[in-house]
């Protein structure tokens, strides 16, 4: 351990504060109030406040939280619409058909549409009130190993106060080492502890390779007269324009209360076409006719962009080592068929909150109790529904209409398909280098026209997404080798970064026909696709300063 950090001991840490460490902890209190143990609980959480980072859809699937708040309603949770009635379209650019046959994994009967962020920040109040000690504002940058890395012993918050250069500045304040029986990695998807844990102790060997989709995502206020805010349609799912059945992709419009309504876009890191800039794909969603006739006269309240885990079940990674578990997204339990996953990462987190307590009961924290969690996973409707979803995403990869054979055999066969275990690329591999043609397109500038009200361009974006980073600090965005961002990517790919990310953090400068990649950190959204996507896998996300990124309050 670090000399100058102080160590701060728990029994129980979760690193995260989404639905899954949340859920995780109010259960956890609830359980050890009933067994009358008495627990020493914390979450850290790298946003401002609980909830800053939190983005998503997001309809929710209220089963475990029925489980953990029987009286949700009634506890003021805030939902946006009761009711989910959907509408699921093919789009051409001009035109859309309605699909005739909704499988019944895409039914949102029963679910509720909320704002994610507010949600969670439901959450980190009930887990509050149940005596948790949140610690927002703190970002695990360290995971803390025994001598010989076969436990996880806790993680170091990062150290704030430090300068570009590395230097302390005179508001220096160390991290501090967070040690508990038992750490609970809840870091969302392409969680930057979890991979260095998958380095040491080969959580993800053996696995198929994780992949993710990208989200952008913008809240809406439509004016009160918007005939969508009093029509009976609650929802719109779309598949189509503007990706086609090459890129694998969909939109979604949800609406929410206050006249307010979620628009989002979601493509796969799959896509293999270098010129694609979701950014881009994006605003040309917004204009199709069937969103821009509901939209029209509605001003961007909040925009955000967040990366999901896609790969689902045979992603997955082991769930439990020495001192430590995975919940939610951070392994990989996001329901792709189902485009959900709050329900599943809550219930993950339960589940890790049931096992935690026996470990309490046994006094062992070895992964021989903490495994009792993979078992209860196991047998949970966790695991029936990414079972069922096993093959799914890779029938999307396909292209044409033999994604649509393979989804429905997989209908048919409950997620078996053609073939069973179908094979995942890695996101970062598939780029196709550019055609001449493709570079001359690029190079000629499109006319896109912003009114700086509902079609903002990405630094407006990232102003509306609330992002402010603590300037003077060391860049948490490595790039670790940069002549080939300005030999090879350059050459081959034109610098997909300077593209796929939302927060236009990547410019390449050319001063005099020297190519230089220049970097502007404190727009970064925190989604992780440049460390997902880069066909060289020269980007590393780090985490910066904690309290710094998005400041989401309604997405
Ligand atoms: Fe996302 Fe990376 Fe861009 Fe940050 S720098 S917004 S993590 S793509």
């Amino acid at each position: 351990m670090a000399q100058n950090r102080e160590e701060m001991p728990l029994d129980v840490l979760f690193v995260g504060g989404g639905p899954a460490n949340l859920a995780g902890a109010v259960h956890l209190m609830n359980l050890a109030k009933e067994k009358g143990l008495e627990l020493e609980v914390g979450v850290i959480e790298k946003g401002d406040i609980i909830g800053a980072h939190s983005l998503s859809g997001a309809i929710l699937d209220p089963i475990a939280l029925k489980e953990l708040v029987p009286d949700y309603m009634e506890k003021g949770c805030p939902i946006e619409e009761t009711e989910c009635r959907d509408e699921f379209y093919f789009f051409t650019k001009n035109s859309q058909y309605s699909v005739p046959f909704t499988p019944k994994y895409m039914h949102n009967k029963g679910c509720h549409i909320v704002s994610l962020s507010k949600f969670t920040r439901w959450l980190g109040e009930l887990a509050e009130n149940a005596g948790v000690n949140i610690f927002p504002g703190f970002a695990g940058t360290e995971v803390l190993y025994d001598s010989d890395t076969t436990g996880v012993l806790g993680v170091a918050t990062g150290d704030k106060g430090v300068d570009k250069e590395g230097k302390q500045k005179s508001n220096f304040e160390p991290g501090i080492e967070l040690t508990a029986k038992v750490t609970v990695f809840g870091e969302g998807p392409k969680g930057s502890l979890i991979r260095d844990i998958g380095e040491k102790m080969g959580i993800f060997s053996g696995k198929m390779p994780q992949v993710f989709e990208t989200a952008i995502k913008e809240v809406i206020e439509l004016p009160e007269s918007s005939p969508f805010l009093s029509g009976d349609t609650t929802v719109i799912h779309s598949f189509g324009y503007p990706f086609g059945l090459h890129t694998k992709g969909g939109g979604f419009l949800y609406r929410m209360k206050d006249s307010m309504v979620a628009l989002g876009l979601v493509v796969g890191l799959d896509y293999e076409d270098s010129g694609l800039e979701p950014y881009h794909a994006f605003l040309d969603y917004k204009k199709h006719p069937v969103i821009e006739e509901v939209i029209m006269g509605g001003k961007v309240l909040q925009q955000g962009a967040k990366t999901l885990s896609a790969g689902g079940y045979y992603t997955m990674p082991k769930l439990a080592v020495n001192g430590a578990l995975f919940v939610g997204d951070s392994a990989s339990m996001l329901n792709i068929q189902r485009l959900k996953g709050i329900h599943t990462a809550m219930k993950s987190g339960m589940l890790a909150a049931e096992s935690i307590i026996s470990a309490f009961e046994k006094d062992d924290y070895t992964v021989t109790t903490l495994s009792e969690y993979e078992t209860k996973v196991e047998q949970s409707f966790i695991m029936k529904e990414l079972k069922a979803a096993r093959n799914f995403t890779q029938a999307l990869s396909k292209h044409g209409v033999s994604q649509f054979v393979h989804v429905g055999a997989q209908f048919i066969t409950g997620g078996r398909g053609i073939f069973d275990k179908m094979p995942i690329e890695e996101d970062s591999s598939t780029l196709e280098k550019m055609t001449p043609a493709q570079v001359k397109m690029l190079e000629t500038p499109s006319a896109r026209e912003f009114d700086g009200e509902l079609y903002i361009d990405k630094l407006t974006g990232v102003y509306r997404s609330g992002t402010q980073h603590e300037e003077d600090q060391p860049c948490h965005l490595i790039v670790h080798d940069l002549n080939i961002c300005a030999g090879e990517c350059y050459d081959h790919y034109r610098n997909p970064c300077t593209r796929f990310c939302p927060g236009q953090v990547y410019e390449i400068e050319d001063s005099g026909g020297t190519r230089r990649l220049k970097l502007n950190p404190s727009n970064c959204l925190h989604c992780k696709t440049c460390e997902i996507k880069d066909p060289f896998k020269n980007i590393t996300w780090t985490c910066p300063e904690g309290g710094g990124g998005p400041n989401f309050s309604i997405t």
